[in-house]
């Protein structure tokens, strides 16, 4: 009945379907065996070649693969199993293969990688940790090196090439950890480089952070040439399921401090307290805005000790002196927002609740506490962030291999629309999973974990127990420690020191605590030694490794990794949790036998009439805990699929604003970057004077505020007197029709001024100015549009809409607020075209 779960039908099917190409590559192994070093990489550059003369990746595979294989057997001394072949395939079609611990994912991975990687595009390899990308790429950069193809590994502090050449010799290693600090281990074969290097590689073995985060940070240079990455292509994501499911809970941010110290925000607030409406600034209640007349800016400039507000260097006080009136003027106490017990509370426009705390973004929120005299809470901004759902997202081709993949399966092909298929084990697994014992107590439970373990140890059996926090390894630490049980602990926090540490868990006696996370990845060896064998026929004996668990997990894929770290390669081993009811010795730990199936089991306990340190072990106990924890599955699932909903609404906001900036980097970097320049700039007025005139006139054409247009277009283009003549002019001749012919007016005045500013400023200044004004706008409002989709998100969840769906309340917001978003672009663009004084030196 396992079988049939895990090898069911269509799994099954498929295995026969790429059977035909398995049997192909393993014809080629006598033609190929016989190549040399030289000849196989002649091989490797042949097929790069047959890729360029338009042969597709699927033509080339059978030949890739069989390459692959040799040059493994020639440089690792190991043969690619026919099951790694299998697991090869599918990861070449992009799915997502569940392949048991130590069954040799790194190596299978090989094939693919380098397979899609002909194609020149690079390919990634994603790892779980910053240790692990440099050991596989080290490890299987052998390979990839004889078969032409350079690989490159992005590290958190340090980008590296694989270079075999590469060896720190004495002063030069001193050298280099001095640049990079202590905490870098600095290896032979990787030489370090420039990020971008590492990314030009073909293949560039990294964390998800790491290509998470350049990309993050690719999206907030200021010229092309800052960038490091190039094309999402094709990625292998190892345990993808730790990736794509288990992180993709919390998204990757990045965000800045405010640059301002909070008491800074009243001396703005002060500033604004004495500017007056039409005189110094000017109010424009229907569209939200305020803009400085030169009065106001003349004001603000002596007040604030700055020569020039629109100097580049000062836009941020610009920025802090418009939210300071903007703070007096646009929100009203008691209506906007309440005081209450010192603090600045929104009130929410639509309903008229409270939403405490949440806070105007953008220093606005500051601007309103100094406004009112109440203590200034200082923030910082989110610049830019994505989820790991949305990262993946954008590769062309997606691939991923864990131990454990079958039982999130659906997560798999509904979130990331990725198939899942097992792939059979090399040798039989025979690992015994013996049932769980429960316990009423916790201490009972520990106690019992103790005592089994003190029997392993003694009878010279490894034993592996795996915990979910620092706290209880400690604990165990100690426990131990009384009985004199000599142990090695580990916190997942220094990866590469743990890894050496659980290559040693499968020695002879061997006690290795550690969290669930601490050493995944890494092999855990019987007898540890491989050169001596003696030790491991010591520990085949005894039953290989003892696993214990010590609390269950919200998803049966962390327990089953767990378990898999015992029996690997059909050795033998054996695993069992020790569970409890109550957690009264680590009371915050999310006991889920308590949560979700506590009742039943204490009626059976009950009913069996059990002592507290007598534990229940009965396979209807298993079972209801099994079933205890799908539920939480299928909740957790749910949380992270509305997440991804709400997230796909921000999503297509930043593929838009993304490709807005890029082209914007572009449009000056090219050639003829002013007549395109002065094209953009003609677009952005035109949406603003159309946005402008269409607001006041509507209506009849008595209330018509033609005063309030020129006033404001004044501001625009401070140097044209007339305007409010012109354009009454043009009410008086075309009555209704007037609107268009405004528009037209007011264009080619602009654009008469901006011909007239262009030539009098050199174009390498008006180059550097009008990168900096789209940029720096874009940027800050993109910032503050995050913090009000955030502050939207949470707040649609809490209003009161008689039958209306949140999300779908969300993405109608959304799309109002990502159309202020663009206008307000535009305005800020606007209003500074004509008034950024340049001075030079
Ligand atoms: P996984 O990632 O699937 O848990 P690893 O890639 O860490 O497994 O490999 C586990 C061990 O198996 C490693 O020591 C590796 O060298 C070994 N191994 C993998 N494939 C082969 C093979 N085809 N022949 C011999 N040893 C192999
Ligand atoms: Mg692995």
């Amino acid at each position: 009945m396992l079988f049939s779960r895990i090898f069911g039908n269509p799994n099954n099917r498929y295995l026969k379907d790429i059977q035909p190409l398995i049997n192909r590559i393993n014809l080629l192994e006598p033609e190929f065996e016989k190549f040399s070093l030289a000849q196989l990489s002649e091989q490797g550059h042949k097929l790069q070649e047959r890729f360029k003369s338009g042969e597709s990746l699927d033509d080339l595979l059978v030949e890739s693969f069989a390459l692959v294989r040799e040059s493994a057997k020639k440089t690792l001394k190991q043969r690619h199993f026919d099951c790694q072949l299998q697991a090869g395939i599918a990861l070449h079609q992009g799915r997502v293969i569940e392949m048991k611990t130590g069954e040799g994912k790194t190596l299978a991975a090989t094939a693919p990688v380098f397979l899609n990687a002909l194609a020149g595009q690079g390919v990634h390899v994603i790892t779980v940790n910053d240790y692990l990308a440099r050991r596989d790429a080290i490890w299987m950069g052998q390979i990839y090196h004889l078969l032409g193809l350079s690989v490159g590994v992005l590290n958190h502090e340090q980008a590296f090439i694989y270079d075999p050449d590469f060896h720190e010799a004495g002063g030069k290693k001193d050298e280099l950890r001095d640049q990079l600090g202590s905490f870098l281990v600095v290896q032979d074969f990787l030489r370090p480089c420039h990020r971008s290097e590492a990314y030009q590689a073909d293949i560039t073995y990294g964390t998800n952070n790491e290509f998470g985060f350049d990309y993050l940070r690719d999206n907030l240079v200021f010229r092309s040439s800052d960038k490091v990455q190039r094309s999402f292509n094709y990625a292998v994501i190892d345990e993808v399921d730790s990736i794509l499911i288990d992180e993709a809970r919390t998204p990757l941010i990045i965000s800045q401090s405010e640059s301002m110290r909070p008491e800074e925000y009243r001396i703005f607030a002060r500033l604004a307290d004495r500017l007056k409406e039409n005189e110094d600034y000017n109010v424009d209640r229907k569209m939200k805005t305020v803009i400085l007349t030169e009065n106001g800016i003349d004001r603000a400039e002596k007040a604030l000790g700055v020569d020039n507000l629109y100097h580049p260097q000062s836009i941020e006080q610009l920025h802090r002196v418009m939210n300071a009136v903007r703070a007096k003027e646009l929100f009203l106490r008691d209506v906007d927002y309440l005081i209450r017990e010192g603090e600045a509370i929104i009130v929410d426009e639509f309903t008229g609740r409270l939403m405490p705390g949440r806070r105007y973004s953008d220093g606005l929120h500051q601007a309103i506490e100094a406004k009112e005299g109440v203590e200034i809470k200082p923030e910082s901004k989110t610049l830019a962030t994505i989820t790991i759902q949305n990262l993946f997202r954008m590769y062309s081709k997606l691939s991923g291999m864990t131990g454990t993949a079958m039982s999130a399966a659906e997560e798999f092909d509904k979130v990331y629309e990725l198939d899942v298929k097992a792939i059979p084990t090399h040798r039989p697994m025979i690992r015994q999973d013996l049932p769980d014992r429960v316990y009423g107590k916790e201490e009972a439970k520990f106690k019992a974990v103790v005592q089994t373990i003190k029997e392993k140890h003694q009878q010279g059996q490894p034993v592996l127990v795996g915990t979910t926090s620092v706290e209880a390894n400690e604990y165990l630490e100690r426990l131990l420690g009384r009985e004199g049980i000599p142990c090695r602990v580990l916190n997942a926090k220094q990866h590469e020191q743990e890894a050496q540490i659980i290559a040693q868990a499968g020695r002879q006696g061997q006690v290795t605590v550690a969290t669930n996370m601490a050493g995944r990845g890494v092999d855990i060896i019987l007898g540890g030694n491989p050169a001596d064998p003696s030790e491991r026929e010591k520990v085949l004996e005894r039953g290989g490794l003892f696993v214990i668990g010590t609390e269950r997990h919200e998803s049966r894929r962390i327990d089953d990794q767990l378990r898999g770290r015992s029996g690997r390669q059909g050795e033998p081993g054996s695993s069992q949790f020790y569970l409890s009811l109550k957690n009264e010795i680590f009371p915050k730990s999310k006991n889920i036998v308590k949560y979700f199936g506590g009742e039943r089991i204490e009626k059976l306990m009950t009913r069996f009439n059990l002592p507290e340190d007598q534990p229940i072990e009965h396979p209807l106990v298993s079972r209801s805990i099994e079933s205890a924890q799908r539920r939480v599955e299928g909740f957790n699932f749910d949380i992270r699929k509305r997440l991804c909903e709400y997230d796909d609404v921000l999503n297509k906001h930043r593929q838009i604003v993304y490709r807005k900036r890029n082209s914007l980097i572009e449009l000056f970097e090219q050639e003829d970057w002013s007549d395109r320049w002065r094209k953009l700039v003609e677009e952005v007025l035109s949406d603003v004077f159309e946005r402008l005139i269409s607001t006041h006139t509507a209506g009849a054409i008595d209330h018509w505020n033609i005063e309030e247009i020129a006033e404001q277009v004044r501001l625009i283009l401070p140097h044209e007197d007339g305007i409010h003549r012109g354009l009454a002019r043009m009410v008086k001749e075309k009555g209704s029709e007037a609107p268009a012919a405004m528009h037209q007016y007011l264009i080619t005045q602009a654009m008469t001024a901006y011909r007239e500013k262009e030539k009098s400023v050199d174009s390498v200044h008006l180059n550097a100015l009008g990168r900096m004004l789209c940029l720096k706008f874009l940027d800050d409002l993109w910032s503050s549009h995050l913090t009000e989709m955030e502050e939207l998100r949470q707040s649609v969840g809490l209003r009161a809409y008689a039958q209306r769906e949140p999300l779908v309340e969300y993405q109608n917001e959304s799309y109002r607020m990502f159309g202020d978003f663009m206008i307000r672009w535009k305005t800020s663009l606007a209003n500074s075209i004509f008034r950024v004084k340049i001075n030079i030196g």
